[in-house]
């Protein structure tokens, strides 16, 4: 199979109703996890407030929640300094700074270069998939070696990104670490995306309209001056 009937084959499947429940497992994990009556860690990724707002309400009253802003995907710095900064805002006006928060060095030339191989791949394909990966494994490494309970990631909140392939990354990433246990999650489940969005009405915050890297970046330009001309023409 080459690669594009791989990548038909994979957006046929996702199609699929034969996917694990992760939403669930996450709810059973902290149900089990309330009964024992303690407050564990978790070392939760964020890549952008609007992602990151509802996991954190959600997972707040079962775990001492530590955010971790890693993403040097993020083009150009401009807007990787607009997003920590709406996060640093919310932090503030909604958790009066209780959530901390960790800023993680920001190198995306480096990481452009780290992508480079597959930058034509559409959106949500194995250049994302390298994305997820990377990103997570540096904040488990974090989280490992801070002694923290668990880890997980905001971008399960994503519709544009696949839950089952974040899960799954997580899941095998789990086996490198010794201490640090993977917690399964799909955010955006049970309403998640309309909370969400409560949440950035209320608190006014910034909502991007790519993904991060620069080939998301591009591409966004693009669209936006392909529906510009259109418009011209329709005029
Ligand atoms: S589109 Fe998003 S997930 Fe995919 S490579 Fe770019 S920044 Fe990473």
């Amino acid at each position: 199979m080459n690669d594009r009937e791989e990548y038909i084959a994979y957006i046929r499947g996702r199609k699929s109703s034969d996917k694990v429940n992760y939403h669930l497992q996450a709810v059973k994990e902290m149900t089990r996890l309330r009964q024992e009556n303690r407050k564990p860690s978790i070392l939760l990724h964020a890549c952008c407030v609007v992602c990151a707002c509802w996991p954190m309400d959600f997972l707040s009253d079962v775990f001492d929640v530590t955010l971790i802003y890693n993403n040097s995907n993020i083009y150009p710095s401009g807007e990787y300094d607009l997003r920590l900064s709406e996060l640093k805002r919310y932090l503030k006006e909604r958790w009066n700074d209780q959530i901390r928060l960790i800023v993680m060095p920001y190198d995306n030339v480096t990481y452009n270069l780290s992508l480079q191989e597959r930058k034509d791949d559409p959106e949500g394909w194995k250049r994302c998939f390298a994305c997820y990966e990377k990103r997570m494994d540096e904040c488990f490494r974090y989280a490992d070696e801070n002694g923290y309970d668990y880890f997980t990631t905001v971008m399960t909140f994503s519709r544009q990104k696949d839950s089952q392939i974040l899960n799954q990354i997580g899941l095998r990433l789990q086996e490198k670490y010794t201490h640090t246990r993977y917690f399964c999650s799909d955010f955006k489940k049970a309403d998640g995306q309309k909370k969400a969005n409560a949440i950035c009405d209320a608190y006014d915050l910034y909502r991007q309209d790519y993904c991060g890297c620069i080939y998301s970046y591009a591409a966004r330009q693009k669209q936006k001056q392909t529906e510009a001309d259109n418009g011209k023409e329709t005029v």
